[in-house]
């Protein structure tokens, strides 16, 4: 595929200095990251985020067979920019039964799925062991699914439902190193919305906020566990307030990955931290030389879990309290795709989920944007539906390759961890 030229100055001169600093590997500051976002020079931010991405990955773009489950859309909370939830008794309202999640599983495997995406509303009713039985289900009748499940905002919901919702981090730990026993895998990251306080008071009042969040994070990196970043964008935030959700994250990053770091020879100048002191950032989206032994953590190298990837999600309003917005456009799309590339520079992957981004428009972030990841065959998703669809929203793996491949790029299956996957017939192996 003959490619634009990315070695390219931009045409906004005001990014000079961005582009300086992209080819250098040297991080990001807030005042870089707004400037990314208002200027018009969408094309040079897209290959600026395409640089690191092809540094970082090559040709290579991932996705996964996998199965979504949305055990029950009940909910305690009414988020204003949720069109998902429902009170028990409204119509559409369900709950799974243990044997529907066991018929999933038996699905999920007979599709030669590796993954099962697990997440549903806080129901103020089920009990603890409703959820664990639910990962055991699985687990028993799909041992080598992997588990990734539950946002932040259902593990709080967890740790209360189970009494240890005083206990802070503690009973975070607790629920988590339960949940863990019984099956978990990784977290998918959702519910992080953005990160500031207006916004949470705007949009998704009544829900955890970021610090509670990233609590969660980090007590499932501490036990091991790998998880993902999201942010949903488009409704009433302001750039700067993405910027601000983007840096917190990072900073987080940071702290989760500077033992492995520094064994592993990256160095890590200090930084500006989202409170304006300074601490070592772990840049991994630099040129080669910079990383004497490898560029990215692995299982092997790194005895936590940290984020895997950052998953820009846009605001979708039909159907919500907020469908009076417009929601993002798609050149907003794009450039915050690409911005989160740049921005999240110690995240190993940025997805272009394309459920929520469209296939055409995913394959656009893939081929130009910065993303390097697609998510997966989904088949079932309630959680948004755009243009119309409907809950069954299923690709195929034909479909995601000619997907990938048309953008002039390399289709690589990987599993939950970012493994490849190899496939023999119906069998598969890491
Ligand atoms: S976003 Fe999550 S917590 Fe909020 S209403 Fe929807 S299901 Fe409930």
């Amino acid at each position: 595929m003959i490619r634009c030229d990315t070695t390219a100055a931009p045409c906004d001169p005001s990014l000079a200095s961005i582009r300086e600093k992209v080819e250098a590997g040297v991080r990001l500051d807030r005042a870089d990251g707004e400037a990314l976002f208002a200027t018009e020079d969408i094309w040079s931010v897209c290959a600026m985020a395409d640089l690191v991405r092809r540094r970082m990955h090559g040709d290579r773009a991932y996705y996964n067979v996998n199965r979504h489950l949305n055990y029950s859309n009940i909910c305690a909370l009414s988020c204003t920019f949720c069109a998902f939830h429902r009170k028990k008794g409204d119509d559409g309202a369900y709950e799974r039964t243990t044997d529907e999640i066991r018929e999933e599983a038996r699905q999920a495997v007979a599709s030669g799925a590796t993954e099962m995406h697990i997440v549903g509303g806080l129901h103020p009713w089920l009990k603890f062991d409703y959820y664990t039985d639910m990962l055991r289900a699985i687990r028993e009748e799909a041992p080598r699914l992997h588990l990734k499940a539950f946002t932040a905002v259902e593990i709080v919901h967890l740790a209360r439902i189970s009494g240890r919702g005083r206990d802070g981090i503690d009973g975070i730990r607790a629920v988590l190193s339960d949940l863990r026993d019984a099956g978990l895998g990784s977290l998918p990251g959702g519910g992080a919305e953005v990160f500031d306080d207006r916004v949470h008071d705007e949009a998704f009042k009544g829900k955890i906020r970021h610090g509670a969040w990233m609590d969660v994070h980090q007590a499932a990196h501490e036990l091991g566990l790998h998880t993902n970043a999201t942010m949903l964008y488009g409704h009433v935030e302001s750039p700067a307030e993405r910027v601000n959700h983007f840096m917190l994250l990072r900073q987080q990053q940071d702290d989760t990955l500077l033992q492995w770091a520094n064994a592993s020879d990256i160095n890590t100048p200090d930084a500006d931290r989202h409170d304006g002191s300074t601490s070592p950032a772990v840049v991994l989206t630099g040129p080669d030389e910079m990383y004497p032994q490898r560029r990215l953590p692995t299982s092997e190298t790194c005895d936590t879990g940290w984020y895997q990837c950052a998953i820009p999600l846009p605001f979708v309003p039909d159907d919500s309290q907020l469908e009076a917005l417009h929601g993002p456009t798609g050149i907003e799309n794009l450039r915050t795709i690409a911005v989160a590339r740049l921005m999240f520079d110690n995240v190993p992957h940025v997805k272009a989920f394309w459920i929520m981004q469209t296939l055409p428009m995913a394959q656009i972030m893939l081929q130009s944007a910065g993303a390097d990841d697609i998510d997966g065959t989904v088949v079932w998703y309630d959680i948004t539906k755009v243009e119309g669809a409907g809950t069954h929203q299923e690709t195929s793996v034909v479909g995601l390759h000619r997907a990938i491949r048309e953008a002039g790029l390399e289709p690589v299956e990987r599993d939950t961890l970012y493994r490849p996957v190899t496939r023999a017939g119906e069998t598969w192996s890491i």
